[in-house]
């Protein structure tokens, strides 16, 4: 099974995020919510002591905001299982900011192998505006730190569509970030917040500008030999994530502490975002998903990734319109978004499902 702990404090809100974020990170409270997100763990390792562990990711908030040791805390519960023997990746999401040379050298030491580093872009004028903590210096900095350590497997998150977005924008930062040292793993997402701010708006790129920088990353990550193995992920071959393949693939994954999904037998629950009814295992969310729902998540899953198998497709004249005007193709009984139209992705999930 796949495992997340969602960790849900940040030093300070980025405006376009979506994200539950309760509490406000208070390190004189951290520890009881600690206290309550290790009870949460050894409660599941009861009632499934032989499950196997196949990852572990920490996912945020901010992951790095906590320290070694807290993460090291965390960590030995999972240990303790019998299960833990398949694990074979543990992921760590980190802010540039929080990246130095005892810190790297400490959470390799404590199982991690593999860093998630939230660039988003290397635009200083962007990152202020959106309200990111870090700066184009402190990013350099980062990567200069990476560069020199042990740590290979390192994944790097770009966001298309900041406000204030010059253009070969994604480019130019993936140059920046490969002259220092060449990630297994991209992540180009899409800003896609439509309530931004009133004062965002005359600063935002057109949608031209959007596709043309997604686009051009697409390339640039090509031609240095990257699979282009979900709509915003690209792995050299054989780095693809373990961990985020399970939830497009419908397997089973439990995530913990406040907000975190799970994922188990067909049955979907979210934990509560609120501590205290959190502390209580309330659930924000909790539904089985019937048949017609999980063909629905695997054709919107399949369209991003592997391809949808025809037989969960249901309105074949669609498909014909699409196949013709080249938004579609069908390769091993299989429907796929051309590579060409790949940016149209969520208008041909709406008419298909
Ligand atoms: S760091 Fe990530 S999770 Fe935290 S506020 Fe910014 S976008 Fe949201």
């Amino acid at each position: 099974m796949f495992f997340y702990i969602h960790i849900p404090f940040c030093r300070q809100k980025c405006l376009y995020c979506k994200f539950a974020l309760t509490p406000r990170y208070d390190e004189r409270k951290v520890q009881a919510y600690i206290s309550a997100l290790m009870r949460e763990i050894s409660a599941f390792f009861e009632e499934n002591p032989t499950v196997a562990i196949e990852t572990i990711y920490f996912w945020g908030g901010t992951p790095s905001i906590l320290s070694p040791e807290q993460i090291g805390e965390i960590i030995s519960v999972f240990r303790a299982q019998k299960g833990c023997v398949s694990v074979s990746e543990i992921t760590m999401e980190s802010n540039p900011e929080d990246i130095t040379n005892e810190y790297l050298k400490v959470v390799s030491q404590l199982w991690i192998n593999r860093l998630s580093l939230g660039i988003q872009t290397l635009n200083n004028e962007s990152l202020h505006m959106v309200g990111r903590s870090d700066s184009n210096e402190s990013i350099v900095r980062s990567l200069a730190t990476i560069a020199n350590s042990t740590m290979e497997n390192v994944s790097i998150d770009l966001m298309a569509g900041l406000p204030c977005t010059v253009p070969w924008q994604i480019r130019d930062d993936l140059n920046m970030i490969f002259s220092y040292f060449v990630p297994r793993h991209v992540s180009i997402y899409m800003l896609e917040n439509e309530s931004y701010p009133e004062n965002w708006k005359q600063h935002l790129p057109s949608e031209d500008t959007i596709r043309n920088e997604y686009m051009s990353g697409i390339e640039w990550l090509k031609a240095k030999g990257f699979n282009h193995y979900e709509l915003s992920n690209f792995a050299i071959p054989g780095f693809e994530s373990k961990h985020n393949q399970s939830y497009w693939n419908h397997s089973d994954y439990r995530g913990f502490w406040l907000s975190a999904a799970s994922f188990i037998d067909g049955k979907r629950f979210v934990n509560h975002a609120s501590f205290v009814r959190y502390y209580r295992w309330d659930k924000q969310e909790d539904e089985t998903l019937n048949l017609d729902s999980l063909r629905i998540e695997r054709i919107m899953f399949g369209l991003r990734t592997n391809g949808v198998c025809l037989n969960d497709l249901n309105n074949p004249c669609m498909i014909d319109r699409f196949i013709t005007e080249g938004l579609l193709e069908i390769r091993e009984d299989k429907v796929f978004p051309t590579s060409t139209w790949i940016f149209l992705i969520d208008h041909i999930m709406g008419e298909l499902i």
